[in-house]
């Protein structure tokens, strides 16, 4: 932004419209079933949740920095910022969730590299929240090996039939649509053979199975694709281009995952000990923070959370500059996911034996500790990021 009173009266206009237009429903602490997750099958938990949508939306700040042609608020990086800090001080919840496949990883994708017609079909109904998007990288046998996808998209002039199978695609039946990557090149090298698509989940021969879990949710799926008609229209980028597509949208994915988690946002775990410390007795944690093993942990890991703000936030900047690479992406995910998988074993330590229930009254410190397992294995597990790093940093060979 130009001067420091410019600064000032975006910030002052800003709070001044979150104050008025924020439903006081939508300033609560947010449950997990309670995120915004948009699109055809999404049912709204409350008419606040519904009219805060709108309103965001309406004003383009479900996606701040994107141009305002494509349903996006027009906003600097510096003001996005602004943004985000004051609806942090009025505790205001997302509109939409910000790491999802729709607004975090494919939107971004397109307004990189997606032609006119791409951006103004696909930009402005996920902005509104309006379709769901679902991932279709991984297969069977195609996971860390990424490029080894077998999914195959056969010519017919001015569409592709695609057959194949998709494994681990996360709500693909919530979702609307699905960017997939499927090998359009069967006889040349196998990075150089695959294109990215975009797939009308409604199209005929789409069947998606629901994976249970062992909590008894269904956050994955099964997607099978049996002559799947796709327009070439739908390509994304160019044909047999779809490595340097997938790379693009992985560094969006690694920047989300790890940028749209404020650490120092949230309830510091040192103060949380404290409050059940003064909660009385009868609880297992009073004694918790005479351990001064945990005392100095917690310590640590505070520290670090504030590190990892400023390091995620300079990503940020480095990002808007242009200046981002797919390391700095892979050092955010491996501290991101070290960082939630200590935070998440502290609170439970803290808990004692209180939280360590799968359905505990008092806190769902337990799920959330399972849940951060996944954090070292979704969008590239932490041993690729760390190859990516040893190649591109250190410049080290291959084994
Ligand atoms: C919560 C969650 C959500 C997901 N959502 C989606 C989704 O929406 N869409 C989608 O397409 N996929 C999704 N995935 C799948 C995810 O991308 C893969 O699980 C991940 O890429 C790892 O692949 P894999 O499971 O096949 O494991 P593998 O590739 O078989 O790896 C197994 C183990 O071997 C290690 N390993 C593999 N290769 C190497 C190597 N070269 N060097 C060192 N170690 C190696 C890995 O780090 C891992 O520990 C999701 C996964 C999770 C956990």
């Amino acid at each position: 932004m130009k001067d420091d009173a410019s600064v000032r009266d975006f910030r002052a206009e800003t709070r001044a419209w979150l104050e008025q237009n924020c439903p006081p429903e939508m300033r609560l602490p947010i449950v997990e079933e309670e995120r915004c997750w948009g699109g055809r099958k999404w049912t709204f938990h409350s008419d606040a949740q519904r009219l805060w949508l709108e309103r965001m939306a309406d004003r383009g700040w479900t996606a701040p920095t994107w141009p305002r042609e494509y349903g996006g608020g027009g906003l600097s990086h510096a003001e996005a910022k602004i943004l985000r800090e004051e609806m942090d001080a009025l505790n205001c919840r997302p509109p939409l969730e910000r790491v999802s496949q729709a607004l975090g990883l494919l939107g971004p994708t397109i307004l990189a590299i997606g032609t006119d017609a791409q951006k103004a079909r696909f930009l402005p109904p996920i902005a509104r929240g309006e379709t769901r998007w679902c991932q279709g990288y991984s297969e069977p046998n195609a996971g860390s090996d990424l490029a080894s996808v077998r999914t195959r998209a056969r010519d017919e002039g001015d569409h592709f039939v695609i057959n194949g199978q998709k494994i681990w695609t996360s709500h693909a039946h919530l979702s609307d649509w699905m960017f997939a990557l499927v090998r359009t090149g069967p006889d040349t090298p196998k990075h150089a053979g695959i294109t990215f698509v975009l797939l009308d989940m409604d199209s005929p021969g789409v069947d998606v199975r629901p994976i249970e879990l062992i909590s008894g949710k269904s956050a994955f799926c099964e997607t099978f694709l049996t002559d799947v008609k796709v327009p070439k229209e739908n390509v994304l980028g160019e044909v047999n281009d779809g490595w340097n597509v997938s790379k693009i949208l992985l560094s969006n994915e690694r920047n989300s995952i790890s940028t749209a988690r404020n650490f120092m946002a949230e309830r510091s775990i040192g103060l949380t000990a404290l409050d059940r410390q003064r909660e009385g007795p009868g609880h297992e944690s009073d004694a918790s923070l005479l351990d001064t093993s945990l005392r100095e942990r917690i310590a640590a890991y505070e520290a670090s959370a504030w590190a990892f703000s400023a390091l995620s936030e300079r990503a940020g900047d480095l990002a808007a500059a242009g200046e981002s690479t797919a390391a700095h992406a892979s050092v955010l995910k491996i501290h991101y996911a070290r960082l939630n998988q200590l935070r998440t074993s502290l609170m439970l330590e803290i808990g004692g034996s209180d939280y360590f229930e799968w359905d505990a009254p008092v806190s769902d410190a337990a799920r959330l500790w399972l849940r951060a397992k996944a954090n070292s294995i979704e969008g590239g597990s932490t041993e690729i990021q760390l190859n990516i790093l040893s190649k591109r940093v250190l410049g080290l060979p291959n084994l």
